[in-house]
């Protein structure tokens, strides 16, 4: 579902991602794991072309994101096909960022809606649908700024589905989140994933990681230090750096 080759991005003179590699296939989770900095944000967001990457390639599902390739050379694709391309993959933040002015269903509905013109009915009953799906059934018409910071959270994960998307990126749903509200979100998560969804997470969460996780990769600098099963990374890291790290948020 997700190859990714030889990736490499700068901001600048700042190499931030020093030829990753990395293969998820369909159904499966795949959880990042890394100091700050060591660049897993800017990782995923090459994965939807949210930045652009200096070298190498990634493929979504078979499709290359945000090239062609012809004649051995990569063209960049319009922003309308990889806007396309982005309709495939869903992303949760650590920031919810839900429209304030809109109810719960209207966020859901919102994308569906408004970027695929789907029939409006039909995308209400399914967004109802999702929300009770995540345990929101009650909250429908309720607005963001009433709901609990996991609440929001699996508003936001619920809309991300609305889309019908294949992937699913997460990047630290739950760091931003009072302590008793962090099990809330992964259950949510852990349903996802049960349901077969292929998800690659960056996470702080060991325990969802050795618990759910098909893989586990470890960056630091830019680079997957080590990648495994995740019950033999976290259990027995080879590496020192990744030792170090373990150590610390364990
Ligand atoms: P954290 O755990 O703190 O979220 P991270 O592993 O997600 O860290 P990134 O956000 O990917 O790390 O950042 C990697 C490096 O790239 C950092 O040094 C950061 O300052 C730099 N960086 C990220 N985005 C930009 C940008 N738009 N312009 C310039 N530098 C950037
Ligand atoms: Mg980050």
């Amino acid at each position: 579902m997700v190859r990714a080759e030889n990736v490499h991005k700068s901001f600048g003179s700042l190499e931030v991602l020093k030829g990753i590699d990395l293969v998820v296939r369909p159904g499966e989770v795949c959880c990042v794991l890394g100091p700050s900095g060591s660049g897993k944000s800017t990782f995923l967001r090459c994965i939807n072309h949210l930045e652009k990457i200096n070298a190498g390639r990634i493929f979504v599902d078979g499709d290359l994101i945000g090239y062609r390739e012809r004649g051995g050379k990569l063209h960049e694709l319009k922003e309308k096909e990889v806007a396309a391309q982005r309709r495939a993959i869903g992303m949760v933040f650590q920031r919810f960022n839900l429209f304030p002015h809109m109810t719960v269903l209207q966020n859901v509905m919102e994308a569906p809606c408004r970027v695929k013109r789907e029939n409006k009915n039909e995308v209400r009953d399914r967004a109802a649908a999702l929300l009770d799906r995540v345990g929101l059934a009650d909250k429908i018409d309720g607005y963001p700024s009433q709901l609990s910071g996991g609440q929001q959270q699996r508003v936001a994960i619920a809309r991300a589905l609305a889309m019908r998307p294949k992937l699913m990126l997460f990047d630290e749903p739950t760091s931003a989140l009072d302590p008793e509200l962090v099990g809330e979100v992964l259950d949510v998560m852990k349903d996802l994933a049960r349901d077969g969804m292929t998800m690659v997470v960056v996470t702080h969460e060991i325990g969802f990681a050795r618990e759910v996780g098909d893989s586990l990769i470890f960056m630091d600098g830019g680079v997957v230090v080590e990648q495994g099963p995740p019950r033999e990374v976290i259990g027995n890291p080879q590496q020192e750096r990744t030792q170090a790290f373990l150590s610390k948020v364990l």
